[in-house]
């Protein structure tokens, strides 16, 4: 039988903040209620907030660091999942045990594109030619059980070409995969809409024109807007239009850092976007992750206990469990 406890006299974060205890069995929460019954072994967590353990929707394990270690201390800290958008294709599949993962492999870009010059060399990039090829190459990554394809738009770079995103684009759809774009500019957005791109992979540096705005609707946002100096104020219009947005830090870019971050959060919270809605449930959403993201009974007992909701408190958790066990 699976180890059962309680934890208790905590505050639950979930869309509104209140009083409430969750029982733990194994790795799932499998109670939740406001009066917990006698005799039970309990986790005492007063004055504490839980909410589910984070997601970064936007990292690079093996660009960070060592894939375990970065794994091991992306949990530790409080990322219980992440989408990684950019592994070479020698890497696949990718399973960084104890981080779940979702990911897209390398970049899909024009020979001679971004990233291929520059970071991307090793194979982090995938130059494409030909329509064929990218539906080839998208074949290839689904069998190795990517979810996602990332195509990459730099205009100081050679373009893939129209017909080429787009074939990449729609054997992923076929194939059920969703399709995110490196758009930072707004011509490069253009592109990556045209194409058929599902999720943008950063807030745009540019401010979007009124049609693209209005072709964002519905579709989703990874924010990276302190790895990219990007103002909040183009993630604003971009869920003020009807995005989806989802947190995620771009890991492995220079500066950025394992564990949650508050300079991540704190920009969300400029941008008029609920953090924790975005580093969870939202972010659980876009990389179907059905059992993250939530405090649900069924939902896996991966969470944090924080002093408060503020950035800080957020990045800086009490305790954190991970399927149903305290980290150290
Ligand atoms: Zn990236």
């Amino acid at each position: 039988m699976a180890a059962m406890f309680w934890i208790i006299g905590a505050r639950l974060a979930e869309r509104e903040v209140r009083e409430g205890a969750l029982r733990i069995e194994g790795h799932l929460i499998t109670g939740k209620t406001t009066s917990v019954p006698f005799g039970v072994k309990w986790h005492e967590a007063h004055g504490l907030t839980i909410v589910p353990a984070f997601i970064d929707a936007h990292v690079h394990l093996s660009v960070a660091g060592d894939v375990t270690l970065v794994s091991r201390a992306e949990v530790r800290r409080g990322v219980a999942g992440v989408l990684d958008l950019g592994e070479p294709e020698r890497l696949l599949p990718f399973d960084p045990r104890p981080l779940r993962a979702r990911y897209a492999g390398p970049l899909m870009t024009a020979p001679g594109g971004y990233p291929t010059q520059t970071w991307g060399k090793d194979g982090y990039g995938l130059e494409l030619s030909s329509a064929g090829e990218a539906r080839d190459a998208v074949a290839r990554l689904a069998e190795k059980q990517a979810r996602f394809v990332k195509l990459a738009f730099d205009p100081r770079f050679p373009l893939l070409r129209h017909e080429v995103a787009q074939a990449a684009a729609d054997e992923a759809h076929k194939r059920g995969l969703i399709v995110a774009a490196h758009a930072l500019d707004a011509e490069s957005v253009r592109l990556a809409l045209d194409a058929g791109a599902d999720v943008l992979a950063h807030t745009p540096r540019d401010a979007l024109p009124a049609d693209l705005l209005a072709r964002m609707k519905g579709k989703w946002v990874i924010s990276t807007l302190w790895a990219f100096g990007v103002s909040p104020d183009r993630l604003r219009a971009l869920k003020e239009a009807g995005a989806r947005i989802a947190y995620g830090t771009d890991l492995g870019n220079e500066q950025t850092k394992t564990g949650i971050d508050e300079r991540e959060l704190a920009l969300l919270v400029a941008a008029g976007v609920d953090p924790v809605a975005a580093a969870t449930r939202d972010a659980a959403d876009l990389l179907g992750f059905k059992e993250l993201g939530r405090l649900s009974v069924g939902s896996t007992a991966s969470l944090l206990a924080v002093r408060g909701l503020a950035p800080q408190q957020l990045a800086d958790p009490v305790w954190v469990m991970n399927c149903g066990k305290l980290v150290v």
